[in-house]
């Protein structure tokens, strides 16, 4: 039976990163302009706690300045709104990404909305979701960014295609089915009502299952040929006091009948930090009236 191509997210995102690195450094050279992110994490959630120690190094592997700022769990909205106004005033700082989930106290979508849309590297704030939705230049947010990247590299055209993007969520589905549409794909988004989810993945040449449910998307659901990223990081019980990563997608049979697919982990992951680099790069080029990057 064929076998589809894995996709290498890991070693994608590995040249990407040097890619920028080498951009970082000619920056340098040329301009004296070092790029600087800064991650603000509220609390101390053991997930975001990774996430942020891992995005401050590869930056810092880049050549890029990294600027972790840690705050209590019960810090207010006031001092948060306070924090994110220093960064959007300081010059060292192109970009700035605020971890979520915040804690229950400070209302995520006025947070978002105070950071300089110009330092935005999530793309999260209203200005540049607009402007992704109206197909205007500004910052694309990290995952489906990185998803976008692994598709063209596989595919010479995604114009025409049949794009089903399973979630709606604001930072992976939507902006997800508006980048594939900006491509010219034929977009079907799914979510929790869809009716018939396995007949809406039969049809779909392209398939991206951000949905956060372990390995829900099966093996027949998948169009033969169909190239299949799967966005899902789900934690489950291994046996013997164990756990592993699955995505959202059936991995050991979707590979029957899918043309290419991205595994868990080693996929998108990477590719979303890797991403959030290029963000940073870009916002700093902007900010200096430089050309974008060419990586
Ligand atoms: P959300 O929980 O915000 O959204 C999940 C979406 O899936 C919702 O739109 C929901 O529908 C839909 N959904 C849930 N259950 C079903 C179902 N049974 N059938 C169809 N649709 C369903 O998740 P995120 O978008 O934030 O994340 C999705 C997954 O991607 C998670 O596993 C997350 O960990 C992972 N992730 C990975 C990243 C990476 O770097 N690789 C980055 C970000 C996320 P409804 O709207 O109707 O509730």
């Amino acid at each position: 039976m064929a076998k589809a191509e894995i996709i290498d997210g890991k070693a994608f995102a590995a040249g990407l990163r040097a890619r920028i690195g080498a951009e970082v450094k000619a920056l340098g050279g040329a301009h004296g302009l070092t790029p600087g992110v800064a991650v603000v994490l509220v609390g101390d959630d053991p997930a975001s706690q990774v996430y942020v120690r891992n995005k401050s190094r590869q930056a810092q592997d880049t050549g890029m300045q990294s600027f972790i700022h840690r705050l209590p769990a019960d810090t207010s909205q006031d001092a948060l709104l306070v924090q994110i106004d220093q960064l959007n005033r300081d010059p060292a700082v192109n970009g700035i990404l605020v971890q979520l989930p915040l804690p229950d106290q400070i209302d995520e979508a006025a947070v978002l909305g105070a950071l300089d849309p110009a330092k935005d590297v999530d793309g999260f704030h209203p200005m540049n979701v607009g402007r992704l939705v109206s197909g205007a230049d500004g910052t694309v947010p990290c995952t489906p960014l990185g998803c976008l990247m692994l598709l063209k590299d596989r595919l010479d055209s995604l114009a025409g295609l049949k794009a089903l993007v399973v979630g709606r969520s604001n930072i992976v589905g939507k902006p997800m089915a508006s980048l594939l549409l900006r491509e010219s794909c034929t977009i079907t988004i799914a979510h929790s009502r869809t009716r018939d989810l396995a007949g809406e993945c039969r049809q779909a040449d392209i398939l991206v299952a951000a949905v956060g449910q372990p390995e829900m998307v099966k093996g027949d659901w998948i169009k033969p040929g169909a190239t299949v990223i799967d966005v899902g990081i789900n934690r489950i019980d291994a046996g013997g006091g164990k756990t592993r990563i699955v995505g959202d997608v059936d991995f050991a049979e979707a590979v029957k009948t899918a043309g290419a697919i991205t595994p868990v982990p080693g996929g998108v992951g990477p590719m979303t930090i890797a991403c959030l680099l290029l963000n940073t790069l870009s916002a700093a080029c902007r900010q200096h009236d430089l050309p974008a990057p060419t990586v």
